[in-house]
């Protein structure tokens, strides 16, 4: 049975589909419509579509049908709609779920876009949200009552990765009916075990580990077949948030590489937390394998390995930070994660800058803060080019 493939096996061949040519590698089908034989058929097919027919790519297409079954079989949920972005799979799941008046609980520590999404779009519309501190359970607690209808959180949090206890948090929610939906980037589809923890929705922004290779934007939601095809499915077919077919095929060629490339890239990040815990210029080095990370325990249980990001505060604030990232040669300024190539990130500048001074502040969000994607370069080279620019300081 393919359900019983371990993740590699998974990633190279789960959800694979091959046309009357026996294709070896996935094809991509760079089409939005399917020619029916009939008048009929085309009339049965919009009354029932079936698991091997499509209609129109905005409500599926068979390369982006691999994708999402090939992250479902990694995952481990019944099965997955694939999204133009992470923000569109965010977007989906939350606008999918509430009506005005319906009640919201989410972690403070969120993705800006998330944020907007909460406050501004939901609120626009009569949806209430309570905002929580992720790793404080009796704030879940005071948070959840009957009729919440959901609770959302980054399972390890941008950019300080703190590391929230999905299990517990589950059990809340679950106790008062309110569906439990993690935003799992920073977690991996590797090293993931949100739906052993009880997460009823899981979602990536594949533009990160998936892709692997900073190409293209693509987002993916991870759940039962039920919320997959009558929740979030009529949502996103109608509002047109679904992912091309040609970012599809990159996804799935990334897949192949994935539990390899998070592999050696979480190495690496370890090495270079361990390397650079200690060193004068730092305040602190954050990366959940470190004892010193406040749960580093509980993300031990958590997760199968602490992830690619590391968090680096510089003693001498936003100059010294600027200074340290002016004098990387190996390690790229820019925003994205979980690429081949590693990126350091100034989030009080630039991810986070919308954020005001209390917010930053409340969310370990200093000036000296940098968040470091871990690439699969050297590791020894990575770390050189990390000390020489902390000399520079
Ligand atoms: C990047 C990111 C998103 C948004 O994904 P896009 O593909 O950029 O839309 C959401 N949540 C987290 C934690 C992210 O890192």
């Amino acid at each position: 049975m393919t359900k019983d493939w371990k993740t590699r096996t998974q990633l190279v061949h789960g959800g694979s589909r091959r046309s009357q040519y026996g294709e070896m590698a996935e094809a991509i089908f760079l089409t939005q419509g399917f020619v029916y034989d009939s008048a009929e058929q085309a009339e049965a097919r919009f009354i029932e579509t079936g698991a091997d027919e499509f209609i129109y790519a905005r409500y599926g297409n068979p390369t982006t049908r691999m994708f999402e079954e090939r992250i479902a079989a990694v995952e481990g949920t019944e099965d997955a709609f694939a999204t133009a972005s992470g923000m569109a799979a965010i977007h989906g799941v939350l606008t999918s779920i509430v009506r005005a008046g319906d009640h919201l609980v989410a972690a403070r520590a969120l993705f800006g876009s998330c944020i907007y999404i909460l406050e501004e779009v939901l609120g626009r519309f009569g949806v209430e949200v309570t905002f929580v501190d992720g790793t404080d359970l009796d704030q879940w607690r005071a948070a959840v009552r009957p009729g919440t209808k959901a609770v959302f959180f980054e399972s390890v949090s941008n950019p300080t990765l703190e590391v929230a206890d999905i299990g517990a948090i589950a059990e809340i929610a679950h106790a008062v009916g309110a569906l439990v939906i993690v935003d799992n980037v920073f977690a991996t589809p590797v090293f993931s075990t949100a739906v052993r923890q009880g997460a009823d929705v899981v979602i990536y922004s594949a533009t990160k580990h998936i892709d692997g290779q900073g190409r293209a934007l693509g987002g993916v939601v991870c759940a039962s077949q039920a919320f997959i095809r009558k929740v979030l499915e009529p949502f996103m077919k109608h509002t047109g948030g679904s992912m091309s077919p040609f970012n599809a095929w990159l996804m799935l060629n990334g897949m192949a590489t994935l539990d390899l490339r998070c592999r050696a890239m979480a190495d690496t990040a370890e090495k270079i937390a361990r390397a650079l815990e200690g060193h004068p210029q730092l305040g602190r080095v954050i990366h959940p394998a470190l004892e010193s990370h406040p749960q580093h325990e509980m993300a031990k249980a958590q997760m199968e390995r602490p992830g690619t990001m590391i968090a680096l505060d510089l003693a001498g604030g936003k100059e010294a930070a600027f200074r340290f990232l002016d004098a990387l040669r190996i390690v790229k300024i820019s925003n994205n994660l979980g690429d081949a190539r590693s990126i350091a990130t100034h989030p009080a500048t630039t991810t986070h800058q919308r954020l005001s001074d209390a917010q930053k502040a409340h969310l370990g969000i200093t000036p000296g803060l940098v968040r470091l994607s871990v690439g699969l370069e050297d590791a020894d080279d990575l770390i050189a080019d990390l000390k020489q620019a902390l000399a520079v300081i």
